[in-house]
């Protein structure tokens, strides 16, 4: 490994001519501001191919809006599939040219540049990801941006040091990588995605869905300003047939997707048989145990961030509360207490808890399962907050009365609403809170350790947070067992996941 400067590296220019941002600071985090006054947003994003943004080949475009107003906010590229093959062969050229001949402390380096540049441009980022998706610019500016720019910076870091990270082997680069991401942390999933496979030395070509692919094209612009080399990094706008495109393309190494459990296993057969790697995030249910000796109001706090953080659009949500049977009464007053004060409204109000629903598609399914859930006998609780006339709102639900076997209990509801279950001991919740297709994220709450020990070993769930819940470190591995996924994102384990390792 080089220690001197490579002479291929370009000079790191800020983008902001602002900037006061030094190497002290890099962790901490300018708040952004609540308004959407100096975001730039074009009338149309073409397509991000070798270091260009290029027209796409049918001259197609598709609408996006803000779901908090329902007002068409600008309009995406339509890659074909004559598009992805262009973009799979700059990320080719460039994965077998320029980005294998620079040093790998020059990668690191971009990687570095990469997370600074997300930093001084973090307002922006910030309220255009409220803007297109409707989560609440309170969530976007301290948890979305600030976490997509730690994972660059935890990246960044390993670029170099890939030989200590795995002793006795010698890692080497897969590819290139085709990255499909979800609608409900479109920048931070983009993060998760790029960071390491650009620290392992790869190339990519990465789609946002198709609600959402606002910030991933301005993450375009900053990959052009850092002077990364051409083909390094390919963003492609489209809809669920340019994933499959991608997904189907011959000359792609590794497929990394984060989405629904449904799509994930449609990818998971057109895979079958290829020599194609992948890995595969998925959907979740998480159980969220509260044993009678919790300490009752901070769990309640944890409910409320477990199921309406993001309106609940979390993989990895506490969507079932198991309670404990001799708290269950006051635990669920205390919440509905609580649940009356949320703010419901205008994800650019920094006021706001709970933004909009991120598209009509996604306002329907959850109005779906409340009707489900209604005739299957379960009992409804909706706070009275106000909620705007326009875009898509839904108020924070619970629904109680439920049973193990119930369709809302048992499929990913991905809103803001939580079921309600009670049970007498350690083993009934466990024996509950395993009792889905998923095995995504779990939490407990309790004063005692040796819970917190049975309890999170026995959950067959990648992650269980203890009197807390929906953390996110860069450090930290993510992922799924059962219908959650295969393989796992984050820390030494989401390195691995982009290397061979002989
Ligand atoms: P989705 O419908 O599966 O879509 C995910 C991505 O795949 C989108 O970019 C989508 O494009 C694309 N796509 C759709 N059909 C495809 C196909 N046949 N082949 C290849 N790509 C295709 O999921 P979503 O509704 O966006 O996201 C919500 C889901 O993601 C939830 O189930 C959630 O639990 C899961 N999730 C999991 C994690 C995790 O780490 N485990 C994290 C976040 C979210 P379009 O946008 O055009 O449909
Ligand atoms: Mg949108």
């Amino acid at each position: 490994m080089s220690q001197t400067a490579d002479t291929k590296e370009k000079p790191y220019k800020p983008t902001s001519p602002n900037s006061k941002l030094d190497f002290a600071s890099i962790w901490e985090y300018d708040p952004a501001p609540e308004s959407s006054d100096h975001v730039e947003i074009k009338d149309k994003y073409e397509l991000f191919i070798n270091g260009k943004f290029v027209k796409p080949s049918k001259g197609r475009y598709f609408k996006s809006t803000n779901p908090a107003t329902n007002k068409v906010l600008t309009e995406f590229a339509e890659a074909t599939q004559k598009d992805v093959d262009s973009a799979v062969k700059a990320a080719r050229k460039a994965f077998e040219g320029e980005w294998s001949s620079i040093s790998a402390k020059s990668r690191g380096k971009y990687l570095f540049r990469l997370a600074r540049m997300l930093q001084e441009r973090a307002r922006e980022f910030a309220v255009l990801e409220s803007m297109d998706g409707g989560k609440p610019i309170r969530e976007s500016r301290d948890v979305d941006v600030p976490l997509a720019a730690a994972h660059f910076f935890y990246y960044a870091g390993w670029a170099d040091k890939l030989d200590y990270a795995f002793p006795g082997k010698t890692p080497e680069p897969l590819g290139v990588c085709g990255q499909i991401i979800p609608w409900n942390f479109p920048l931070l999933m983009l993060a998760w995605k790029i960071a390491p496979a650009l620290a392992c030395g790869n190339t990519v070509v990465l789609k946002p869905a198709e609600t959402t692919s606002l910030t991933a094209m301005k993450f375009a612009e900053l990959v052009k300003d850092a002077g990364l080399p051409d083909g390094v990094v390919n963003i492609i706008t489209g809809a669920g047939q340019t994933g499959a495109e991608i997904v189907n393309h011959k000359d792609i190494d590794k497929i990394a997707f984060t989405g629904s459990t449904g799509v994930g296993k449609l990818i998971q057969r057109s895979l079958a048989g290829t020599d194609k790697k992948f890995t595969l995030e998925l959907g979740g249910k998480g159980a969220f145990i509260v044993f009678e000796d919790a300490a009752i109001d901070q769990a309640v706090e944890g409910v409320i961030n477990a199921i309406f953080f993001n309106q609940g659009h979390v993989c990895c949500a506490g969507s079932r509360l198991l309670v404990q049977e001799g708290i269950a009464d006051l635990l669920i007053r205390k919440l509905k207490d609580r649940m009356e004060s949320l703010i419901v409204g205008d994800p650019l109000d920094k006021n706001t808890d709970i933004g909009a629903i991120n598209s009509e598609q996604q306002y329907e399914t959850i109005n779906k399962y409340l009707e489900i859930g209604v005739e299957e006998g379960a009992d409804v609780f909706q706070c009275k907050c106000s909620i705007p006339d326009a875009g898509y709102f839904i108020r924070p639900t619970l629904l109680t009365n439920v049973s193990q076997a119930n369709t809302v209990v048992q499929e990913e509801i991905f809103g803001p609403v939580l079921t309600i279950q009670t049970f007498r001991t350690a083993d009934e919740a466990i024996e509950k809170a395993n009792n889905t297709p998923f095995g995504l994220a779990g939490g407990v709450w309790t004063d005692k350790g040796s819970k917190i020990f049975k309890v999170g070993s026995e959950l067959r769930s990648g992650v269980v947070w203890a009197n807390t819940y929906n953390k996110f470190d860069p450090t930290s591995p993510f992922g799924g067992y059962k219908e959650s996924g295969v393989g796992r994102e984050g820390g030494l384990h989401g390195l691995s996941a982009y290397l061979k390792l002989n």
